[in-house]
């Protein structure tokens, strides 16, 4: 007789108000479906929060998370007031988990929707763009955040969307960014959505401009099927899905990393009815089904999720959701125990679920760094704080400064304010704030463009900050392989 497979150990938090009723509910499900895990439970979220944790996850919790490498995570709350770090976040940077994803599906009729035939998945970048955290105050009017995207960010994010789509024999992927206006860094995750898409043939692709995508996405949610797209695009998105399917609280949702993957409901810990019993524990339940798939127990999963299903069809809910159907609302447990006895089962109207029993999720090697480009600094772009000056008077201080006018090594070739050019040939009815960008490029004896030393622009910021002008940040204008590294005109 062959041994039974080796249990996979899983770290389990129970997190705060419903989380332990709902995560109590799921575990006993896990365990009637016949789910070959071993549960490690954890410690995290408001006791450790008020116990002087700020980041409400102590160092058990990490350890077991590193040995483990699986995450079932009921949700926590976030004590109000100040000084509280989110637990989601910090988990999500700290291990790397690159990739949210977020299945949403209507239950017609079973679940009230306006979309009866929608079933997508999000698939969220999940560490850059505008939320790696990097804002300033630059000027008395003026803050900024700087969004990041990376080349292989991208790679890792999209080419998980398209390994999803195939896993689930879905069948199109669609991008969505807004690089008509940010030509470079939304610009980079259209072009990797573009690559990746050529090494999957059987999938069809498209890309649409966010906002046009996000008014199709709420009007005929049907008509998408995988969505992959950068972080703060897919965060607003992907709560717009949830919301159109009618099934926030049914909703689950997976965060993949190199190495561990974390699995949680989409909705928090709803304070409001704790202790009563009565939390609807499907999300984190569905979320379970998705970590079983990540696990390689696709087998487990579908007994599970079917017999949820049959579960709704039978019009079993909790209070929560009301459907057309539903009779007397069911307790967690009440719920729980109808899906248990409905294991075995498979839906009669909603589409059965079939995953297939594959092997464990290995995630692909890290994308290869590719060779360095030849890089060429051309320029700096000087960002001053003035709150006096008009365009032409700040463009003579910084001829003055600068020694430019008697053809220095500087040719100072624009002054822009919020992106819009203002200097030279500005129009005095664009409005300006304190913050001006100010644009140097190298110039040769002759009066041409030329390359410039790092050396130099030390040299220049010198001159200027003698001059008494506020410098309050640069960002270096460099050729990579000859292409220019920066935008070249003003925003739109
Ligand atoms: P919430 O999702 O907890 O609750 C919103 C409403 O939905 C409440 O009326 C609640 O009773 C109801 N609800 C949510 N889930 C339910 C379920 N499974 N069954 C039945 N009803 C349910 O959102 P909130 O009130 O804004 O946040 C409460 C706490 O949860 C906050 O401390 C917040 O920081 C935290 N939170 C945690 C996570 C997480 O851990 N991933 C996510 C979101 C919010």
């Amino acid at each position: 007789m062959n041994p039974l497979p080796a249990k996979t150990p899983v770290t389990v938090a129970f997190g705060d108000g419903i989380g332990p009723e709902i995560m109590n509910a799921t575990l006993a499900l896990l365990e009637a479906a016949g789910a070959r895990v071993a549960p490690e439970p954890i410690e995290i979220g408001e006791k450790l929060y008020r116990g002087g944790v700020s980041s409400g996850i102590g160092d058990d919790a990490w350890a077991s998370l590193r040995r483990t490498k699986v995450f079932l995570k009921a949700p926590v709350t976030t004590p109000s007031g100040g000084g509280y770090k989110s637990l989601n976040v910090t988990v999500r940077k700290t291990l790397g988990l690159y990739a949210n994803v977020r299945p949403c599906s209507a239950y017609h009729p079973f679940v009230d929707t306006l979309h009866p035939k929608m079933d997508m998945v999000i698939v969220r970048e999940n560490e850059e763009d505008l939320y790696a955290g990097i804002e300033h105050r630059q000027t008395d009017e003026v803050f900024q955040c700087l969004k990041l995207i990376t080349r292989p960010g991208c790679e890792r994010v999209i080419r998980y969307a398209f390994d999803y789509a195939r896993a689930h024999g879905r069948r199109k992927v669609s991008c969505m960014t807004k690089d008509n206006i940010m030509k470079m860094t939304d610009g980079l995750f259209h072009k990797v959505f573009d690559e990746v898409a050529a090494e999957y043939p059987g999938l069809a692709t498209e890309h649409h401009i966010v906002d046009i995508g996000a008014a199709r996405l709420a009007t005929r949610p049907e008509r998408f099927d995988v969505i992959v797209t950068p972080n703060l695009y897919g965060d607003i998105l992907s709560d717009i899905a949830a919301e159109l399917s009618g099934s926030v609280g049914l909703a689950g949702s997976a965060n993949i990393g190199q190495q561990v993957a974390m699995f949680e409901a989409i909705h928090g810990s709803a304070p409001d009815i704790a202790g009563r019993g009565i939390g609807n524990p499907s999300g984190l339940l569905l979320s379970a089904v998705m970590m079983l798939v990540h696990i390689g127990q696709g087998a487990v999963a579908t007994r599970l999720h079917n017999a949820w299903l049959r579960t709704l069809e039978d019009g079993l809910t909790t209070a929560d959701f009301h459907g057309p159907r539903s009779g007397t609302p069911l307790s967690t447990m009440a719920f729980a125990d109808a899906v248990a006895k409905r294991l075995g089962r498979r839906p009669e109207q909603l589409r059965a679920v079939d995953y297939a029993e594959a092997a464990p999720w290995t995630p692909p090697p890290l994308p290869e760094r590719r060779a360095a480009a030849v890089k060429q600094a051309v320029g700096v772009d000087v960002f001053v704080h003035d709150g006096v000056s008009t365009p032409e008077r700040l463009a003579a201080r910084l001829h003055q400064a600068a020694a430019l006018v008697d053809h220095g090594p500087w040719k100072l070739a624009m002054i822009t304010n919020r992106g819009v050019k203002v200097w030279p040939g500005g129009f005095p009815e664009t409005f300006c704030t304190d913050h001006w960008r100010c644009r140097f490029v190298g110039r040769d004896a002759l009066g041409h463009e030329r390359a410039i030393l790092p050396m130099e622009i030390v040299t220049l910021l010198q001159r200027l900050t003698e001059a008494g002008i506020d410098v309050i940040k640069t960002e270096n204008l460099c050729t990579f392989d000859g292409q220019a590294g920066y935008a070249l005109g003003q925003g739109q």
